[in-house]
């Protein structure tokens, strides 16, 4: 299994510190929701998680392994980042941009196999690109490229997913598609799910666990109901807020008040 935890993980941007002193815990086969304000380290989080900084002070675990840049590369089959800004770069199609992850399956001595086709094609329906396999990626919307970012995280296979704010450019029906999709992830297939999201109310439908961020540490983490509460979430964010068991799911409904 390759649960993922950090201790006493710790980071600064020069004199800036982000994260300090976080203990965070992600089971494999949950989806652990990372919130708070914004500009609080959600996104850095993702990136210490993923390898791509390396922190001040502190560990990160994956499994047995430790994270670090010189075993990011080792880790490349296991984990991938699904990143919110990015920008198309090259003009490659859909699916060739989806087949860049396969990459770190696919050494230089060979070149793409039916196998690796396969996975593309199926990743693509997964995320309703499959009609739009032959268009440029520069010629799509915000919500299209996001899910061929997605398309192209899910084509890596990884045991670990994180992923930043994966519904930030969808619409309402792509939203729950994609954040059913993780959870089936996770429950069916067992990966360890990581994903920051500023929309409280989708972190309580979707998360088995949520990681609160305040002021650099973490102020909570555990189920929805115990961290999405009033007492939480009203000195987090500065905000007076309403949170109620949704009527017809039971989980927390936020509402500013
Ligand atoms: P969030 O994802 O919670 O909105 P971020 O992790 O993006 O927060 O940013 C945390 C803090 O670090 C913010 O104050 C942001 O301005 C700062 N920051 C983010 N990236 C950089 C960077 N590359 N260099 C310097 N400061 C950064």
């Amino acid at each position: 299994m390759s649960g993922l935890r950090t201790e006493g993980l710790s980071f600064a941007y020069g004199d800036d510190a982000v994260l300090s002193e976080v203990d965070l815990v992600a089971e494999a086969g949950e989806v652990t929701a990372i919130v708070g304000p914004n500009g609080v380290g959600k996104t850095t989080l993702l990136r210490l998680l993923a390898g791509l900084l390396a922190p001040d002070r502190g560990q990160i675990q994956i499994g047995e392994q430790e994270v670090d840049r010189a075993s990011r590369r080792r880790l490349a089959r296991r984990i991938a980042l699904a990143p919110q800004l990015e920008k198309p770069a090259w003009p490659l199609t859909v699916s060739q941009m989806v087949a860049l992850g396969r990459a770190p399956h696919v050494g230089w001595w060979r070149s793409y196999s039916p196998a690796d086709r396969e996975v593309v094609e199926r990743v693509l329906e997964q995320v309703g690109l499959s009609t739009l396999a032959d268009r440029l990626i520069t010629e799509l919307s915000g919500g299209e490229y996001s899910r061929a970012v997605l398309a192209r995280t899910l084509a890596q296979e990884p045991r670990v997913l994180l992923l930043d704010e994966p519904t930030a450019h969808l619409d309402l029906k792509h939203q729950a598609e994609v954040l059913r999709r993780l959870r089936q992830l996770a429950h069916e297939d067992g990966l360890t799910v990581v994903v920051t999201l500023h929309d409280l109310n989708q972190a309580a439908t979707t998360a088995d666990r949520v990681a609160l961020l305040q002021s650099s540490s973490l102020r909570a983490s555990g189920p929805p109901e115990e961290v999405l509460t009033r007492e939480h979430l009203e000195p987090t964010y500065g905000v007076a807020v309403s949170v109620v068991p949704h009527p017809e799911t039971g989980v927390p409904w936020i509402m500013p008040r």
